[in-house]
């Protein structure tokens, strides 16, 4: 039988790329009409972590393959990244525009032996590659990595910058922002969204550009945002369709015997797990505060702790023999009956451990969703992206997280005191607290959304059917 080919377009991000990765694979689960091609742009992380996918599938022989696209030797941003990395993505994969067209001229559409195209399917920074989908007659598809109140921001900016003329300022107070129950505090907007220097303008463009896809995969479930999903569906003009197929979750992973066997000794929801996505670093006079939190807390306590990079598009990397100089004088001796220290923490299996209690978190989308899965209590604390408005949503929109803090901001210096840190991690530890009962029930509710009969496995066939009757 002759495969529908569809090619994926993802962003050097492991947020971005893995819940795309998870949902290729759900796709071939579901119908194994289907076959993907992955393009991946250069970046030395995400290279690696595509061979690795690339090798994983080869030996399940799944029809999922990577092309890697040649690194961009004559990239030249308009201006430095640490001025605006989401203008800089933006840049970076707007250049690759004509080598995205031809690899896919070249693999697939000039290949005889290759299955009809069927389309493509853009992360939320690849809108350009729209172009592509256009000039070779095939269709567009969206992937959105985040939740649906933010999709539907992004979608709002061209209005809201037609409005007032500007991007929004720190002190405009509160902002009503459609697909938000309450008004957002401009204090806790993304900083790519008080951004001066391109980042509002970039995201504003790609919002625009939104609605000429056929459609909008958006990583997230009706049970969890059905204020912002029904408000994509009512109070925009011309939105494509928006299929809800979340939590797109990879639950079999790696596992590290390090952790996972000092977690079996814990006793049952005894342990706070404090980890910061891919990207959360602190400086040395946070870290200490977070030590004296914890040991304020008197909770037993796994914390992923990361080394800040010298290069920001590089990302932390983990300690070694120097984390003790970094904690405070006999922090880890003091802790040791109680407390685990490690590096890139392998999140998801330590989640859905038993011992595991709380989760003092970023607020990064997937680590969002696989809290609820797991049913484990989440801390906010936001850093970097879009995490502070996540952390406004859970907290006072749908309320199922406890709040740290929504506006942090990783760049902006601030350094939460280790009693704030005790506070926030002794309620959200408590077993009575109202918080922990709603996640419990919202993470069954996510469980059943991606079986026969929920929400989430009928967005899911609905896109088939789309995609089948747009293909060209
Ligand atoms: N993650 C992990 N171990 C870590 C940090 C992150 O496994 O030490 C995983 C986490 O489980 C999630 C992803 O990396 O799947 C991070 O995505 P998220 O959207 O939460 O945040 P981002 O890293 O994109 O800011």
């Amino acid at each position: 039988m002759k495969k529908i080919e569809l090619v994926f377009i993802p962003v050097a991000a492991a947020g971005h790329l893995i819940p795309l990765i998870e949902f290729a694979k759900r796709l071939l689960e579901r119908d194994d009409r289907f076959s993907i091609t992955v393009l991946v742009m250069y970046s030395p992380a995400m290279t690696s972590l595509a061979a690795a996918y690339a090798e994983s599938f080869a030996e399940t022989n799944t029809p999922i393959r990577f092309i890697n696209l040649p690194p961009p030797i004559h990239f030249r941003p308009s201006q430095e990244v640490h001025k605006s990395l989401e203008k800089f993505a933006t840049e970076y994969v707007d250049y690759h525009k004509a080598c995205v067209k031809e690899a896919i001229v070249k693999h697939l559409v000039s290949n005889s032996n290759s299955a009809p195209l069927a389309g493509l399917v853009v992360d939320m920074f690849c809108t350009s590659m729209i172009d592509v989908g256009n000039e070779l007659g095939v269709p567009s598809y969206l992937f959105f990595p985040s939740c649906a109140a933010f999709l539907g921001l992004l979608m709002h900016l061209p209005t809201q910058y037609t409005l007032t003329g500007r991007e929004f300022e720190e002190f405009d107070g509160e902002v009503v922002i459609p697909c938000y129950v309450n008004p957002v505090p401009s204090s806790g907007l993304p900083e790519f969204l008080l951004n001066k220097n391109g980042g509002y303008t970039s995201l504003m463009n790609h919002g625009r550009r939104f609605k000429e896809t056929k459609g909008i995969i958006v990583n997230t479930f009706e049970e969890l945002e059905s204020h912002a999903v029904n408000c994509l569906l009512n109070d925009f003009d011309h939105v494509p369709p928006v299929y809800t197929v979340g939590p797109l979750i990879e639950l079999k992973g790696e596992m590290q015997n390090e952790i996972m066997k000092w977690l079996d000794d814990q006793p049952e929801s005894s342990v706070v797990f404090l980890c910061f996505g891919s990207m959360g670093c602190f400086g040395e006079e946070q870290l200490k505060e977070i030590a004296l939190g914890l040991e304020q807390s008197g909770h037993r306590f796994l914390w992923s702790i990361r080394k800040p990079p010298t290069n920001k598009l590089e990302g932390p990397t983990d300690y070694k023999a120097d984390l003790q100089e970094v904690l405070p004088n006999g922090f880890l001796e003091r802790t040791k009956e109680i407390g685990m220290v490690c590096g890139w923490a392998p999140q998801k299996e330590i989640l859905g451990h038993k011992s595991i209690g709380g989760f003092v978190s970023h607020c990064g989308w997937n680590s969002i969703l696989e809290s609820l899965w797991f049913g484990v209590p989440i801390v906010t604390w936001p850093m970097y992206a879009e995490q502070q408005i996540n952390a406004f949503q859970m907290v006072k929109d749908i309320g199922l997280a406890v709040e740290l803090r929504l506006d942090y901001k990783i760049s902006g210096g601030e350094v939460v005191s280790g009693d704030e840190i005790a506070r926030a991690i002794k309620y959200v530890m408590d077993r009575d607290n109202e918080v922990r009962k709603k996640v419990k029930e919202k993470s069954e509710k996510s469980r059943f959304t991606v079986m026969e009969g929920g929400s989430s496995f009928a967005a899911f066939g609905n896109f088939i059917d789309d995609v089948l009757r747009n293909m060209p």
